[in-house]
Protein backbone atom coordinates (compact mmCIF):
# COMPACT_ATOMS: atom_id res chain seq x y z
CA UNK A 1 0.00 0.00 0.00
CA UNK A 2 1.35 2.87 -0.56
CA UNK A 3 1.85 5.19 2.26
CA UNK A 4 0.16 8.77 2.03
CA UNK A 5 2.78 11.94 2.10
CA UNK A 6 0.45 15.33 3.46
CA UNK A 7 1.51 18.78 2.93
CA UNK A 8 2.31 20.99 5.72
CA UNK A 9 0.46 23.82 7.45
CA UNK A 10 2.82 26.16 8.98
CA UNK A 11 2.44 29.54 10.55
CA UNK A 12 4.60 32.37 10.57
CA UNK A 13 7.13 33.78 12.67
CA UNK A 14 4.81 36.06 14.13
CA UNK A 15 1.68 36.73 13.09
CA UNK A 16 -0.92 34.18 13.38
CA UNK A 17 -1.23 33.65 10.41
CA UNK A 18 -1.38 29.76 8.65
CA UNK A 19 -0.08 28.35 4.95
CA UNK A 20 -0.59 25.33 3.71
CA UNK A 21 3.08 24.13 2.38
CA UNK A 22 2.90 22.05 -0.90
CA UNK A 23 5.54 19.70 0.22
CA UNK A 24 3.82 16.56 -1.56
CA UNK A 25 4.03 17.64 -4.53
CA UNK A 26 5.44 21.43 -5.09
CA UNK A 27 6.38 23.45 -7.70
CA UNK A 28 9.58 24.98 -9.66
CA UNK A 29 9.97 28.70 -10.45
CA UNK A 30 10.32 27.70 -13.82
CA UNK A 31 6.56 26.53 -14.02
CA UNK A 32 5.62 30.28 -13.14
CA UNK A 33 8.04 31.87 -15.90
CA UNK A 34 5.78 33.27 -18.53
CA UNK A 35 6.89 35.11 -22.03
CA UNK A 36 4.95 37.60 -21.89
CA UNK A 37 3.98 39.90 -19.18
CA UNK A 38 0.90 42.74 -19.85
CA UNK A 39 2.23 46.30 -19.52
CA UNK A 40 0.42 49.15 -18.18
CA UNK A 41 -0.45 51.79 -21.62
CA UNK A 42 -0.04 54.94 -21.75
CA UNK A 43 -0.19 57.12 -24.17
CA UNK A 44 2.64 59.57 -22.91
CA UNK A 45 4.36 58.52 -19.42
CA UNK A 46 3.81 61.31 -16.43
CA UNK A 47 6.96 60.18 -15.22
CA UNK A 48 9.36 60.40 -17.60
CA UNK A 49 12.14 63.16 -18.13
CA UNK A 50 10.73 65.82 -19.93
CA UNK A 51 6.95 65.09 -18.34
CA UNK A 52 7.60 67.33 -15.18
CA UNK A 53 4.90 69.68 -15.85
CA UNK A 54 2.14 66.74 -15.67
CA UNK A 55 2.51 65.99 -12.32
CA UNK A 56 2.07 68.28 -9.23
CA UNK A 57 4.91 69.86 -7.62
CA UNK A 58 7.74 67.91 -6.29
CA UNK A 59 7.89 67.69 -2.47
CA UNK A 60 11.33 66.18 -2.79
CA UNK A 61 13.68 66.57 -5.87
CA UNK A 62 17.62 65.33 -6.15
CA UNK A 63 19.77 67.47 -8.06
CA UNK A 64 23.31 66.59 -9.32
CA UNK A 65 25.82 69.04 -7.87
CA UNK A 66 29.25 68.45 -9.21
CA UNK A 67 30.07 65.17 -6.95
CA UNK A 68 26.85 66.09 -4.40
CA UNK A 69 23.24 65.86 -4.06
CA UNK A 70 20.95 69.26 -3.99
CA UNK A 71 17.98 68.24 -2.79
CA UNK A 72 15.11 70.21 -2.90
CA UNK A 73 11.81 70.70 -4.53
CA UNK A 74 9.26 72.44 -6.90
CA UNK A 75 7.18 75.61 -6.49
CA UNK A 76 4.14 76.64 -7.94
CA UNK A 77 4.42 76.10 -11.76
CA UNK A 78 8.16 75.59 -12.00
CA UNK A 79 9.67 72.23 -12.14
CA UNK A 80 13.08 71.58 -11.87
CA UNK A 81 14.45 69.75 -14.95
CA UNK A 82 17.70 66.69 -15.00
CA UNK A 83 16.27 65.46 -11.96
CA UNK A 84 17.82 62.32 -10.34
CA UNK A 85 14.83 61.34 -7.89
CA UNK A 86 11.30 63.40 -7.75
CA UNK A 87 8.95 62.49 -5.32
CA UNK A 88 5.65 64.04 -5.83
CA UNK A 89 1.89 64.40 -3.96
CA UNK A 90 -0.54 61.47 -5.59
CA UNK A 91 -3.00 62.65 -7.84
CA UNK A 92 -5.85 60.27 -6.27
CA UNK A 93 -4.51 60.19 -2.59
CA UNK A 94 -5.74 57.54 -0.26
CA UNK A 95 -4.42 59.79 2.47
CA UNK A 96 -4.71 63.68 2.65
CA UNK A 97 -2.90 66.21 4.48
CA UNK A 98 -4.74 68.01 6.90
CA UNK A 99 -5.59 71.72 6.02
CA UNK A 100 -5.88 73.26 9.27
CA UNK A 101 -4.35 72.23 12.74
CA UNK A 102 -8.11 71.71 13.96
CA UNK A 103 -8.36 68.69 11.92
CA UNK A 104 -5.30 66.97 13.60
CA UNK A 105 -6.97 66.89 16.87
CA UNK A 106 -10.29 65.66 15.31
CA UNK A 107 -8.71 62.52 13.61
CA UNK A 108 -10.55 60.25 15.30
CA UNK A 109 -14.04 60.23 15.19
CA UNK A 110 -15.18 57.21 17.06
CA UNK A 111 -14.37 53.96 17.65
CA UNK A 112 -15.10 52.86 14.13
CA UNK A 113 -14.34 55.96 12.15
CA UNK A 114 -11.36 58.14 11.46
CA UNK A 115 -10.12 60.66 9.18
CA UNK A 116 -8.44 59.64 6.57
CA UNK A 117 -5.10 62.73 7.04
CA UNK A 118 -1.62 61.47 5.85
CA UNK A 119 0.74 61.62 2.85
CA UNK A 120 0.42 59.94 -0.29
CA UNK A 121 3.08 60.55 -2.56
CA UNK A 122 4.82 58.67 -5.27
CA UNK A 123 8.93 58.44 -5.60
CA UNK A 124 9.67 58.44 -9.44
CA UNK A 125 12.90 56.96 -9.20
CA UNK A 126 14.83 57.08 -12.30
CA UNK A 127 14.42 59.74 -15.03
CA UNK A 128 14.54 56.30 -17.33
CA UNK A 129 10.95 54.80 -17.66
CA UNK A 130 12.60 51.17 -17.10
CA UNK A 131 15.25 51.66 -14.23
CA UNK A 132 13.28 49.51 -11.48
CA UNK A 133 16.31 48.26 -8.67
CA UNK A 134 16.32 45.08 -10.82
CA UNK A 135 18.05 46.77 -13.70
CA UNK A 136 19.15 50.32 -12.82
CA UNK A 137 23.24 50.81 -11.26
CA UNK A 138 23.60 50.30 -8.12
CA UNK A 139 24.36 54.69 -7.30
CA UNK A 140 20.93 54.78 -8.81
CA UNK A 141 19.11 52.09 -5.99
CA UNK A 142 21.53 54.02 -3.62
CA UNK A 143 19.35 57.40 -4.60
CA UNK A 144 16.09 55.58 -4.54
CA UNK A 145 16.82 54.47 -0.91
CA UNK A 146 18.08 57.44 0.66
CA UNK A 147 14.92 59.20 -0.81
CA UNK A 148 12.85 56.65 1.21
CA UNK A 149 14.82 57.32 4.36
CA UNK A 150 14.52 61.53 3.57
CA UNK A 151 10.63 60.99 3.45
CA UNK A 152 10.60 58.44 6.22
CA UNK A 153 12.51 61.20 8.67
CA UNK A 154 10.18 64.10 7.66
CA UNK A 155 6.75 62.28 7.18
CA UNK A 156 7.21 60.79 10.54
CA UNK A 157 8.25 63.72 12.48
CA UNK A 158 4.23 64.88 11.65
CA UNK A 159 2.60 64.85 14.95
CA UNK A 160 -0.26 63.28 13.06
CA UNK A 161 1.74 60.61 11.43
CA UNK A 162 1.74 56.85 13.69
CA UNK A 163 3.22 54.95 10.58
CA UNK A 164 4.78 55.28 7.03
CA UNK A 165 4.58 52.57 4.43
CA UNK A 166 7.04 52.22 1.98
CA UNK A 167 6.21 49.59 -0.87
CA UNK A 168 6.58 49.21 -4.37
CA UNK A 169 3.75 47.57 -7.33
CA UNK A 170 5.68 45.99 -10.25
CA UNK A 171 3.65 45.10 -13.15
CA UNK A 172 0.21 45.84 -13.91
CA UNK A 173 -0.93 42.83 -12.33
CA UNK A 174 0.59 43.97 -8.85
CA UNK A 175 -1.24 47.14 -9.13
CA UNK A 176 1.36 49.45 -10.87
CA UNK A 177 -1.09 51.57 -13.04
CA UNK A 178 1.88 53.25 -14.69
CA UNK A 179 4.97 51.22 -16.01
CA UNK A 180 7.71 53.80 -14.95
CA UNK A 181 9.80 53.02 -12.67
CA UNK A 182 8.34 53.94 -8.75
CA UNK A 183 7.25 53.34 -5.25
CA UNK A 184 4.71 54.75 -2.72
CA UNK A 185 4.95 56.03 0.00
CA UNK A 186 1.63 56.22 2.55
CA UNK A 187 1.55 57.93 5.95
CA UNK A 188 -1.49 57.29 8.20
CA UNK A 189 -2.83 57.96 11.56
CA UNK A 190 -3.00 55.02 13.22
CA UNK A 191 -0.95 51.80 12.63
CA UNK A 192 -2.15 49.39 10.69
CA UNK A 193 -2.88 45.89 11.58
CA UNK A 194 -0.53 43.85 10.32
CA UNK A 195 2.80 45.81 11.93
CA UNK A 196 0.82 46.13 14.66
CA UNK A 197 0.24 42.42 14.83
CA UNK A 198 4.30 41.51 14.22
CA UNK A 199 4.62 44.46 17.12
CA UNK A 200 2.76 42.89 19.62
CA UNK A 201 3.72 39.29 18.58
CA UNK A 202 7.69 40.11 18.99
CA UNK A 203 7.12 41.51 22.11
CA UNK A 204 5.83 38.84 23.38
CA UNK A 205 8.56 36.74 22.62
CA UNK A 206 10.92 39.10 23.56
CA UNK A 207 8.81 38.20 27.22
CA UNK A 208 9.30 34.69 26.87
CA UNK A 209 12.63 34.16 25.11
CA UNK A 210 14.52 37.21 26.55
CA UNK A 211 15.40 38.38 22.68
CA UNK A 212 14.22 39.30 19.78
CA UNK A 213 12.54 37.49 17.56
CA UNK A 214 13.48 38.44 14.13
CA UNK A 215 17.28 38.32 15.59
CA UNK A 216 16.30 34.66 16.27
CA UNK A 217 15.03 34.09 12.85
CA UNK A 218 18.14 35.26 11.43
CA UNK A 219 20.18 32.88 13.76
CA UNK A 220 18.11 30.14 13.05
CA UNK A 221 17.64 30.25 8.85
CA UNK A 222 21.38 31.12 8.61
CA UNK A 223 22.93 28.58 6.93
CA UNK A 224 20.28 26.67 6.40
CA UNK A 225 17.76 25.39 3.29
CA UNK A 226 15.87 28.97 3.43
CA UNK A 227 19.21 30.88 3.05
CA UNK A 228 18.98 33.02 -0.09
CA UNK A 229 22.26 35.53 0.88
CA UNK A 230 23.80 36.76 3.36
CA UNK A 231 26.30 40.00 3.19
CA UNK A 232 28.50 41.74 6.21
CA UNK A 233 25.13 43.42 6.70
CA UNK A 234 22.17 41.51 5.45
CA UNK A 235 20.10 38.38 5.32
CA UNK A 236 17.53 37.35 2.92
CA UNK A 237 15.81 34.57 3.36
CA UNK A 238 12.26 32.85 2.25
CA UNK A 239 10.20 32.75 5.53
CA UNK A 240 9.47 29.43 6.65
CA UNK A 241 5.47 30.23 6.17
CA UNK A 242 5.77 31.97 2.67
CA UNK A 243 1.96 32.83 1.99
CA UNK A 244 3.43 33.52 -1.95
CA UNK A 245 5.57 31.21 -4.26
CA UNK A 246 9.28 32.84 -4.41
CA UNK A 247 8.36 35.46 -1.75
CA UNK A 248 11.67 36.39 0.09
CA UNK A 249 12.42 38.89 2.89
CA UNK A 250 15.37 41.08 3.39
CA UNK A 251 16.35 41.87 7.46
CA UNK A 252 19.46 43.59 8.78
CA UNK A 253 22.12 41.68 11.17
CA UNK A 254 22.23 45.08 13.23
CA UNK A 255 19.04 45.67 15.22
CA UNK A 256 17.28 48.16 14.42
CA UNK A 257 13.41 49.08 14.58
CA UNK A 258 13.58 51.44 11.42
CA UNK A 259 15.84 52.23 8.35
CA UNK A 260 16.27 55.43 9.64
CA UNK A 261 19.20 53.79 11.92
CA UNK A 262 21.13 52.82 8.87
CA UNK A 263 24.30 54.45 8.01
CA UNK A 264 25.95 55.22 4.55
CA UNK A 265 27.56 51.68 4.32
CA UNK A 266 24.47 49.97 5.22
CA UNK A 267 22.15 52.00 2.91
CA UNK A 268 24.68 51.05 -0.06
CA UNK A 269 24.81 47.42 0.75
CA UNK A 270 20.90 47.55 1.03
CA UNK A 271 20.71 49.02 -2.06
CA UNK A 272 23.03 46.05 -3.38
CA UNK A 273 21.30 43.39 -2.03
CA UNK A 274 18.05 44.56 -2.71
CA UNK A 275 19.11 44.71 -6.57
CA UNK A 276 20.72 41.62 -6.48
CA UNK A 277 17.56 39.71 -4.92
CA UNK A 278 14.95 41.39 -7.13
CA UNK A 279 17.65 40.69 -10.21
CA UNK A 280 17.51 37.18 -9.36
CA UNK A 281 13.59 37.18 -9.03
CA UNK A 282 13.54 38.31 -12.34
CA UNK A 283 16.10 35.97 -14.27
CA UNK A 284 14.50 33.03 -12.65
CA UNK A 285 10.71 33.49 -13.36
CA UNK A 286 11.12 36.20 -16.37
CA UNK A 287 10.17 39.74 -14.85
CA UNK A 288 7.20 38.86 -12.46
CA UNK A 289 4.88 41.35 -11.24
CA UNK A 290 5.45 41.54 -7.89
CA UNK A 291 5.36 43.98 -4.50
CA UNK A 292 7.25 44.78 -1.99
CA UNK A 293 6.89 46.55 1.68
CA UNK A 294 8.89 48.10 4.32
CA UNK A 295 7.89 46.79 7.92
CA UNK A 296 9.66 49.26 10.76
CA UNK A 297 8.83 50.89 14.17
CA UNK A 298 8.69 54.60 14.63
CA UNK A 299 8.80 55.26 18.49
CA UNK A 300 11.65 54.04 20.73
CA UNK A 301 8.63 51.75 22.90
CA UNK A 302 9.80 49.21 20.30
CA UNK A 303 13.20 49.36 20.43
CA UNK A 304 14.03 46.16 22.08
CA UNK A 305 11.67 43.73 20.23
CA UNK A 306 11.11 45.16 17.06
CA UNK A 307 13.49 44.80 13.98
CA UNK A 308 12.72 46.43 10.32
CA UNK A 309 12.57 44.62 7.42
CA UNK A 310 11.60 44.03 3.95
CA UNK A 311 9.18 41.58 2.48
CA UNK A 312 8.78 41.15 -0.99
CA UNK A 313 5.68 39.02 -2.76
CA UNK A 314 5.94 37.91 -6.16
CA UNK A 315 2.57 37.65 -7.47
CA UNK A 316 2.56 34.42 -9.02
CA UNK A 317 -0.73 32.39 -7.74
CA UNK A 318 -4.30 33.80 -7.21
CA UNK A 319 -5.80 33.84 -4.24
CA UNK A 320 -9.23 32.61 -4.51
CA UNK A 321 -12.09 31.39 -2.65
CA UNK A 322 -10.22 29.22 -0.24
CA UNK A 323 -7.78 32.15 0.86
CA UNK A 324 -10.35 35.06 0.81
CA UNK A 325 -13.15 33.40 3.11
CA UNK A 326 -10.47 31.57 5.61
CA UNK A 327 -7.56 34.08 5.91
CA UNK A 328 -5.64 30.33 5.25
CA UNK A 329 -3.46 30.41 2.22
CA UNK A 330 -2.02 27.98 0.08
CA UNK A 331 1.51 27.97 -1.18
CA UNK A 332 2.29 25.49 -3.82
CA UNK A 333 6.04 26.68 -3.79
CA UNK A 334 8.03 25.51 -0.82
CA UNK A 335 10.03 28.23 0.34
CA UNK A 336 12.74 26.05 0.53
CA UNK A 337 12.75 25.05 -3.56
CA UNK A 338 12.05 28.85 -3.96
CA UNK A 339 15.41 29.89 -1.38
CA UNK A 340 17.44 26.84 -3.48
CA UNK A 341 16.94 28.66 -6.74
CA UNK A 342 17.31 32.15 -5.81
CA UNK A 343 20.87 31.51 -4.43
CA UNK A 344 22.03 29.53 -7.50
CA UNK A 345 20.65 32.29 -9.45
CA UNK A 346 22.55 35.00 -7.36
CA UNK A 347 25.57 33.80 -6.26
CA UNK A 348 26.51 33.52 -10.03
ZN1 LIG B 1 8.18 56.90 -17.99
ZN1 LIG C 1 16.48 42.07 16.43
ZN1 LIG D 1 7.00 41.84 8.54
Amino acid sequence: MLALTFNEIRKDYLLDRWVVIATARGRRPTDFARQERPQAKSAECPLCRGNEHMTPPAVLVYLKDDDHIKKTFDEGDHRHKDWIIRVIPNLYPAFSPPKQETEVKEISKSPNLSLAIGHHEVLIESQKHDDSPANAPVPQVVHVVNAYIDRLRELSGKPYVKYVSIFRNHGLEAGASLSHAHSQIIATPTIPLTIREEMDASKKFLAQHKKCVFCDVIEKERGGPRLILENSKFVAIAPYASVNPMEFWIIPKKHETSPLQMNAEQIKIFAETLKTCLGGLKTLVNDPPYNYGFHLALDNKTDDHYHWHLEVYPRLAIWAGFEKSTGMYINTMTPETAAESMKNCVST
